[in-house]
Formats: C-alpha cells, sequence, structure tokens
C-alpha cells in the first residue's frame, strides 16, 4: 500500500499545469519553490543530496531523497517533502500589491501561456540544448529557477553576485524573497550596481 500522503493535505485550490507552487520551510524562513506539470508531478530544481544514497525510492516517482539534486521531476508529495504549506505564486502584481505582499509570494512580471511554462520546465528537466540546465547558474536558488520557467527571465540576485551582496546593500540580511521580488527596476539597477561592485574588483 502506497501512503496517501495527497488526501491529508487540505488544499483548497488545486494546482493547474503551469502553475508556479511553492511551499514554506523552517517556519516560513524560506521556501521551496517548483513549477507544477500536471499528473501530480513537479519540475523543481533541488539542493544537491547530502545524504549517502541509501533511501528508499518514492513508490509513486521514483524519486530518491538523498541521492538526487539539480532540477528534477517529482510527485507533488515528494516536492512538499511532508509539509502541508501549498501556496501559489502570484504573477502581474500590480506595484502597491507587490509592495504588501510577503516577499518571495508573488512578481509584477507576467506569466507565459501555460503549456510553455510546463515546457520550459520540460525542456529544463532533460537539458534541451540550455545553459539553464546548468544547477549552478540558479546557485541553488529554486525560486530563481520557477520564475524563469514563467518568465522567461532569468533575473537573480545570486546569479549576478550573491545573496550576501543584496543583503548588505539592503542591510536587511534576509534571505528569504530575494530575487526578482525587488521589482523590476529594483532588479536591474542592483544588478548593475553588483555587476559594476565585482567589475571593479
Ligand atoms: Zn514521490
Amino acid at each position: 500500500m502506497g501512503q496517501p500522503q495527497s488526501m491529508l493535505i487540505p488544499h483548497e485550490r488545486k494546482p493547474q499545469p503551469g502553475d508556479h507552487i511553492y511551499s514554506t520551510r523552517a517556519g516560513g524562513l524560506y521556501a521551496h519553490h517548483g513549477i507544477y506539470v500536471g499528473n501530480d508531478m513537479v519540475i523543481h530544481l533541488q539542493a544537491p543530496p547530502k545524504g549517502s544514497g541509501s533511501s528508499t525510492p518514492c513508490q509513486k516517482c521514483g524519486y530518491k531523497r538523498d541521492c538526487q539534486g539539480g532540477i528534477i521531476k517529482t510527485c507533488l508529495d515528494c516536492f512538499l517533502d511532508g509539509r502541508s504549506s501549498l501556496e501559489f505564486y502570484e504573477y502581474g502584481s500590480s506595484i502597491f500589491e507587490f509592495n504588501i505582499k510577503k516577499r518571495g509570494s508573488c512578481t509584477i512580471f507576467h506569466t507565459k501561456p501555460a503549456d510553455e511554462v510546463v515546457k520550459t520546465a520540460n525542456d529544463l528537466l532533460q537539458g534541451n540544448g540550455s545553459k539553464f540546465k546548468d544547477y549552478n547558474f540558479f546557485a541553488n536558488n529554486c525560486e530563481d529557477f520557477a520564475v524563469y520557467c514563467k518568465t522567461g527571465m532569468a533575473v537573480s540576485m545570486q546569479a549576478v553576485g550573491g545573496v550576501e551582496a543584496a543583503s548588505n546593500i539592503f542591510g536587511t540580511g534576509s534571505l528569504f524573497g530575494m530575487g526578482v521580488n525587488l521589482g523590476a527596476v529594483g532588479v536591474y539597477s542592483l544588478a548593475k550596481v553588483i555587476h559594476d561592485a565585482n567589475t571593479a574588483k
């Protein structure tokens, strides 16, 4: 008998293919993001495995928790990893909404059509001629990966200089939501600041 974990999660809104979903972890300190691609499956960027690879594979999707990292496709249960929080990242938010909402929950950028989002996620999963298959490009940032699938825009604080640099500039020290949620203008100007700082060294 498989474990009917999904039945225990009180999702009111069902994810649809192309949705950017996330689940908060460590008491909301950070979140894991992914693209729902249908059939209860999610494509997401997972941190490199820490374990020795001795974990047993998921009966549903075959994911081995301690053996696989990078861009992976797992069932929703493996994506949630035992957490009940399933939230939806909002696209096309107004500046006003963007400023009052929790960082890492929305962006003013607009999403591509759902089928294109799913295609991009699958292309990245398969590494079809894309430099973005490189795990390091996203610098371990699952939010950047999901936003890229949704928008085609790779605007990453990590990719342009590191989250510490961004934190220093803003003086927040907060990891949560750092990324595209600074707003379009903020991202580009900050990216330039970091770029200039790095090239000046
Ligand atoms: Zn699974």
